[in-house]
């Protein structure tokens, strides 16, 4: 594995599902297998995000949380895990790994986050937060979905005509908020297990990732999960720039998955790429 290394995910719905994000260093979701997958990369996880508590995104954690204190690497180095508040299965959790890791040769720390909590990354030119909003899964378990979003300056709309020695002696003299607006831009949102994520969360994300349990939507018999048609309508209403990540794809679909990358021209007038991860398998975004 690279360190440049952009996305590396398992997903599979109802066995495991976890997703490592390279240029963050963040896992989301700690699906069962995901430390013995990663490896050494287990070492180089900084925080982990959970999106909510089934077993399948975080049977994991108890592989993560012993690997990190005893393999060869730095046994040293601090773990941060935020989880939806409230959520009474992750918290049996939390309860399971103090009990059975009692002398940790690093700190653990389980941040409990809320929709609209913000979690800083990094500080300087382009600062960086992770913001948590709200999804819908299963009645009375806390959800929540994740965005990586990156603080930027533009050049004020109307200045476009101006030359770049013009914007430069007005920034001189009228200062730098005087040409340039700040700006959020979404790099990448994690929805977890959902229903069609609302628009207006991830608006104009780069890349999302969102549930797409059914391929076929007669397949679907509880409203607790979304359907590929659902994915690409939320991600064309949300205008996402680049990529639609669909996850969590139900292991029946696998000859149908096969099919729909062979065909091509498939979802054909759309502004971003639809990329099915096909189930079972270790799937590398470079
Ligand atoms: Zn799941
Ligand atoms: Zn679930």
């Amino acid at each position: 594995m690279e360190d440049e290394l952009h996305l590396l995910i398992y997903s599979k719905a109802l066995y495991s599902t976890w997703l490592y994000y390279g240029p963050d260093r963040i896992l989301f979701d700690a699906g069962e297998g995901a430390s013995s997958i990663l490896g050494n990369k287990t070492f180089a996880i900084r925080r982990i995000f959970l999106s909510h508590g089934h077993a399948d995104h975080i049977a994991g954690l108890v592989g993560i949380v012993n690997i990190r204190n005893n393999a060869m690497g730095d046994t040293e180095k601090g773990l941060t895990i935020y989880y939806p508040k409230g959520n009474y299965l992750i918290s049996e959790m939390i309860s399971f790994l103090a009990r059975t890791n009692r002398r940790l040769s690093y700190d653990l720390e389980w941040v409990p986050l809320e929709a609209g909590d913000r979690v800083e990354l990094l500080s300087g030119q382009m600062p960086r937060y992770v913001e948590a909003f709200p999804t819908v899964h299963v009645h009375n378990e806390a959800s929540l979905g994740y965005n990586v979003v990156e603080i930027r300056h533009r050049l004020k709309p109307g200045l476009a005509g101006l030359s770049e020695a013009e914007i430069a002696a007005r920034a001189r003299k009228e200062g730098r908020e005087a040409v340039s607006e700040v700006y959020h831009q979404k790099l990448f949102s994690y929805g977890g297990d959902s229903v069609p994520i609302k628009p207006a969360y991830i608006a104009e994300t780069e890349i999302l990732c969102h549930d797409t349990t059914f391929l076929d939507e007669e397949d679907r018999k509880e409203y607790k999960h979304a359907t590929l048609k659902e994915a690409i309508q939320t991600a064309r209403e949300a205008r996402v720039k680049k990529e639609l990540i669909c996850l969590h794809i139900s292991s029946r679909y696998k000859a149908k998955i096969e099919e729909m990358e062979k065909a091509s021209g498939n979802h054909e007038g759309l502004d971003f790429k639809v990329t099915l991860v096909p189930p079972g398998r270790i799937f590398a975004v470079e």
